[in-house]
């Protein structure tokens, strides 16, 4: 059995390459760590501390963080740390923590709203009741105050502010919510909130039972899923600029490498050389499509205006056909579903509907058809590689 956590769950929604990767194969990235995790986990660090301390009657101040935070810094720091971000160096990144952990201080002083009961603390739920289904996770700080409210807090380093709706769906403290409703039996109002540091800003949110109950059962058949699955697509996204297997990721090793070259390696790279053909030839071909549908819409014009039906050229001749038909919406378009309706209700569905075999080809790998339906299909079809190649331009690193 498998103990699943946020994060491993989160990897494969991500990228399910990465988690296969990560997870089954284990294989270790060649970037060890970026700069924004590096960042994250002394500014965590750091704030531990001063919960810690505090439990101990200690108070810290501002300045003996700061020391602390900068004495970590250069403990730890190592040129391996990747920085994705063009034009800023680690300096930059170390500042910022200093600032975080200023305006966090400043804004929460003399931190005793509520009072500590856990640090970094391990969290584990039983999702299914039997032991299968199994999450485990680590509580940045939680917290209990006078009146018995739980507080489940989370610092946050990175740089966006997620818009509410977003944390709404995020699970991660919601997770740990359900954990401590089960491991504190008084937990009757449980708040969650994050601390995004990068704005000195708290958002804390509320969760009712139905909506954890409803996380519970979306968190086990993510994990069935996981655990049904024999694919592991990768998943392109702008998340890749920071993946520590980039290196090693058939999306991105062609890219690394060619980015290494000079300009003389590069234009002979074999690799570079056809994409840019193919490239060419692509243009080329749209350019000739966008000629034709103007000339084809100057021969309906011509015929149009001079009455006429064929009209003849050197080699060829051009019929123009027009007929007037019967327009009906499309497959995503309104009333699209009203006459479906209505061709069922009348018998008629079977007259004008055909077979969708790229549909059906599509249910064969979606694991909501039956298996014995799926087998039996087998027999009137076969497996096919489909190799498809698609043109995207280069960002241009803004
Ligand atoms: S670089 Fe992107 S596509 Fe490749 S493994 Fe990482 S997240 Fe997935």
């Amino acid at each position: 059995m498998v103990l699943y956590s946020h994060s491993r769950i989160s990897a494969f929604r991500q990228c399910p390459y990465k988690f296969r990767l990560k997870y089954i194969d284990k294989v270790r990235p060649e970037i060890e760590q970026t700069i924004e995790s590096f960042l994250g986990m002394l500014v965590h660090d750091t704030l531990e501390r001063l919960y810690r301390d505090l439990r101990f009657q200690k108070m810290n101040t501002v300045k003996d963080l700061l020391k602390y935070y900068n004495e970590q810094w250069e403990k730890n720091w190592n040129t391996a740390i990747l920085i994705v971000r063009k034009g800023y160096t680690p300096e930059n990144y170390r500042m910022m923590g200093e600032k975080f952990i200023a305006d966090y201080y400043e804004k929460h002083k003399p931190f005793d709203q509520a009072k500590t009961v856990g640090l970094e603390q391990r969290i584990m739920i039983d999702l299914s009741g039997d032991g299968k289904y199994k999450l485990q996770g680590y509580i940045d700080r939680l917290a209990l105050r006078s009146d018995g409210t739980y507080e489940v807090h989370d610092y946050k380093t990175n740089s966006n502010l997620p818009l509410n709706e977003y944390l709404n769906n995020d699970r991660q403290l919601a997770i740990y919510a359900m954990a401590v409703r089960k491991n504190y039996p008084d937990a009757e109002k449980i708040k969650l909130i994050w601390h995004f540091l990068s704005f000195n800003k708290d958002t804390v949110l509320e969760k009712t039972d139905e909506e954890l109950e409803q996380l519970r059962k979306d968190v086990i058949s993510d994990i069935k899923e996981i655990e049904s699955t024999a694919k592991f697509p990768t998943n392109k996204t702008k998340l890749c600029e920071w993946c520590e297997f980039r290196p090693m990721c058939p999306e991105w090793s062609h890219i690394a490498k060619t980015e290494a070259m000079t300009i003389k390696e590069f234009l002979k790279d074999s690799g570079v050389v056809l994409v840019n053909r193919y490239a060419d030839l692509t243009e080329k071909k749209k350019a000739v499509e966008d000629e034709m549908n103007r000339v084809r819409e100057a021969i309906v014009r011509y015929a149009r205006e001079h009455n006429v039906r064929t009209l003849g050229g050197s080699g060829y001749d051009a019929k123009v056909w027009s007929a007037e038909k019967f327009k009906f919406p499309g497959k995503n378009e309104e009333g699209r579903q009203d006459l479906e309706a209505f061709l069922q209700k009348s018998g008629l569905i079977k007259d004008v509907s055909a077979l969708d075999v790229f549909l059906l080809s599509q249910k064969m790998d979606e694991p909501d058809w039956p298996h014995d339906i799926k087998k039996a299909l087998r027999k009137f079809g076969r497996r096919e590689l489909i190799e498809k190649i698609y043109l995207k331009k280069k960002d241009s690193g803004e």
